[in-house]
């Protein structure tokens, strides 16, 4: 491709609206532009990224026996009727009516498209095991969509859909998936890690995500230094508290006036206490319901465990307004004692005693409180954050925490589709039986973006090599030169003849104007056709990584480097 044909506009400054670099970086190399909120135009070059990530995604799941479809993007309203989902899916579902009246929605995700389909075609055990998937635009009313391609409106999917007779061809094909996966993310060239996700109200420990790792990532993921657990924050627990050997005598409830001491810090400073002996009381609403939560005062609440423990929807933490109308109890001096609100407790708290808790009253705590002596509770449950001083829940050993970005996700989710949708086939006994069903998704543009996320520098992108919109930029630094021009020609040319996805910057622009543009770009491998070459006869080679410098006579630049191109790609598979 020739620089000076190509749209390709470069911003020297940063656009005010991007926050994350991902973002700054895709619209300052002129990869993406903003139609509106959370909608985007690829150009040319986020094209050919988002290209060589299907490639590599297209090869992985055609090697792992999956088929490629292309199902609609509206979908009728009554097959999410009939799986329940119209009615939970919530307002992501972006829903219209067309002209008859008739209502549609615009596709999030294919289940029940695919199960009609299957179970339309598919009557008989010979027909399994099956896993059909495409690479499609997928619509999210996102309530805050943000970081560019990150968390888009409109955004790009690869989602796939298994059918296995039984739960153990199922397990199979689940595993085919998961190392598929794996080789997905590693030709991409990026650091990622496979980690335990949460199942939501399906349940099972049969979901993974797989995480891009990088420090801007919205996930949190807990990882075990020395075995090999590893899961998202939301699912993640630590080693089950024990309680001491010792019986601790109960002391006798107490009050004590504790004036303006709201917040934990304040009240355990203020009763020469620590946070361990506090537990705090706080209040979520649940479907709308207020629900108190109590944990250890140096604890956190994880709302998704909350949400499963309690089969909700939705679930989000009260305001101080919303805490007052549930309890009237001003924030800060919430305890459980005679509270009339549900209230459950995580797991810790139930082998805690003599804790100090809010009086519900203003400017009061109370003293010496016992759970089952002073107050009872719905629940006790695992409903919190782990921290980096829990210990693994498999071995032991230290935890650590570190960020990521989810790129892809895959889900073992057994017959749940296929009993709402009554997708159903003939075993080989000639009994009538449902499917099962696993789903497989990766964000095809978040995957870009996470590569930028984790590869960059003030200068720019640094793509990976598979992934790069050309692995080559020949700069011909004197386009007036009619020497120098003849062998930056040459060179593109033969580049070309030899496969390499290779852009020549013809353009009549400064050198300096030239350089920065090779590296906001982010190509691999810059090769500059200048001074050197009037003088010596020598192409400068420059790879964009680690900006290592070597030089070649002419004759010998593309041979050289597309062995080395070739090795680089072998080597990543
Ligand atoms: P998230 O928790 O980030 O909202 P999700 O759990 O809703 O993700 P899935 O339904 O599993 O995501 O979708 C499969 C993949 O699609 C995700 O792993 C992610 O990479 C990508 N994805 C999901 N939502 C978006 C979005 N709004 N913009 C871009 N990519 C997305
Ligand atoms: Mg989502």
């Amino acid at each position: 491709m020739r620089y000076s044909q190509l749209l390709l506009p470069t911003l020297k400054e940063t656009p005010a609206e991007a926050e994350v670099v991902s973002h700054k970086l895709l619209l300052r190399a002129g990869f993406i532009r903003k139609i509106t909120s959370g909608v985007y135009s690829y150009l040319p070059l986020g094209l050919a990224t988002l290209r060589k990530v299907e490639k590599i995604v297209r090869e992985e799941m055609n090697n792992g026996g999956a088929q490629e479809v292309l199902l609609p993007m509206v979908q009728p309203a009554d097959l999410w009727q009939e799986s329940g989902r119209w009615d939970k899916y919530g307002p992501e579902l972006l829903r219209f009516k067309d002209r008859h009246g008739r209502e549609s929605c615009l596709g999030p995700t294919h289940e029940e498209v695919i199960t009609t389909l299957v179970r339309r075609e598919v009557h008989s055990y010979r027909g399994l095991p099956l896993n059909l998937y495409q690479i499609q635009t997928k619509f999210r009313d996102e309530i805050r969509p943000r970081f560019g391609l990150m968390r888009g409106r409109e955004f790009i999917m690869k989602d796939g859909y298994s059918f296995d007779a039984t739960e153990e061809d199922a397990g199979k094909t689940y595993e085919t998936m998961h190392y598929a996966y794996h080789r997905v993310f590693s030709r991409c060239g990026l650091k990622f890690r496979a980690v335990e996700a949460d199942t939501g109200t399906i349940g099972g420990n049969f979901s993974h995500e797989f995480m891009v790792l990088a420090d801007t990532g919205e996930d949190t993921l807990v990882i075990c230094k020395k075995c090999t657990y590893a899961a998202n924050m939301e699912k993640a627990t630590a080693m089950a508290p024990v309680a001491p050997v010792e019986e601790v005598a109960l002391l006798p409830l107490a009050k004590k006036e504790t004036p303006g001491k709201r917040k934990v810090g304040a009240v355990t400073e203020f009763l020469g206490i620590t946070a361990q002996e506090l537990v705090k009381t706080m209040v979520y609403l649940v479907d709308g319901q207020p629900v108190a939560v109590l944990l250890r005062g140096d604890h956190e609440v994880q709302p998704v465990k909350l949400k499963n423990l309690l089969g909700a929807v939705e679930v989000e933490m009260a305001d101080d307004k919303q805490v007052f109308d549930a309890t009237g109890v001003p924030t800060g001096y919430l305890g459980p004692i005679g509270l009339k609100i549900r209230v459950v407790a995580d797991r810790e708290v139930a082998l805690m005693k003599n804790f100090v808790v809010g009086a519900n009253e203003k400017n009061f705590h109370s003293l010496n409180v016992n759970l089952g002596r002073d107050f009872e509770v719905e629940d006790v449950a695992d409903l919190r954050m782990v921290t980096e001083d829990d210990r693994c829940p498999v071995c032991g050993a230290e935890l650590n925490l570190t960020r990521g970005i989810e790129v892809g996700h895959i889900f073992k989710l057994g017959k749940t589709y296929s009993q709402a949708l009554n997708g159903v086939f003939l075993d080989n006994q000639g009994q009538e039986q449902h499917y099962v069903m696993g789903c497989y998704g990766i964000g095809v543009s978040r995957t870009v973006a996470a590569s930028i996320e984790q590869n960059h520098d003030k200068d720019g992108i640094i793509f990976p090599l598979p992934i790069a919109p050309f692995q080559v930029v020949v700069l011909n630094l004197s386009p007036n030169d009619e020497v120098i021009t003849a062998a930056a020609e040459k060179l593109y040319l033969e580049f070309k003849q030899q496969g390499v996805d290779v852009l020549i910057d013809d353009r009549d622009e400064r050198p300096g104007s030239k350089f920065k543009d090779a590296d906001l770009i982010g190509i691999p491998y810059r090769l500059t056709v200048g001074k050197s070459f009037a003088k010596e006869g020598v192409v400068e080679i420059r790879k964009r990584v680690d900006g290592e410098t070597s030089s070649l006579p002419l004759a010998e630049v593309v041979p050289d480097l597309t062995a080395r191109i070739r090795t680089e790609l072998a080597a990543v598979v």
